[in-house]
């Protein structure tokens, strides 16, 4: 199976990326929830958190952490909601395993 995510990793679908490496990428989800919404994923597919061995695991967390600050600083945001829908009864759309980055502004109301 080759998920949408995937297809952009492949180039064949287009995404604003604002990061890559050898095993990650991150770009702009297609319906933000704020200005600077980014997903980080694997480049490899993995469904969940749970299948993700822990070389990626890894790879996907130094990328998370590089990240945040970046995109908090490129939209001036005063914090982020930093995710994990993982698995469909928590609200995961895409089957491949994806962080997403949700700036925050004070008075926006915060949560998830
Ligand atoms: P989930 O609910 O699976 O945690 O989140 C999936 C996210 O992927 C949603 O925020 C949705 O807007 C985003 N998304 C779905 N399809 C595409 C796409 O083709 N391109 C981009 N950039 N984002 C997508």
């Amino acid at each position: 199976m080759s998920t949408i995510f995937s297809r952009i990793v492949d180039g064949e679908i287009p995404a604003r990326v604002v990061y890559e490496d050898e095993t990650t990428v991150a770009f702009l989800d297609a319906n933000p929830m704020s200005p600077g919404h980014t997903l980080v994923i694997p480049k490899s597919e993995f469904e969940r958190l749970n299948d993700v061995p822990d070389d990626v695991a890894s790879d996907l967390y130094a990328s998370i952490h590089r990240l945040v600050p970046v995109v908090e600083d490129a939209v001036d945001a005063d914090a982020s909601t930093v995710a994990f829908n993982n698995g469909e009864a928590a609200g995961q759309e895409v089957p491949h395993v994806h962080c997403h980055i949700i700036p925050r502004f004070d008075g926006d109301g915060g949560g998830p």
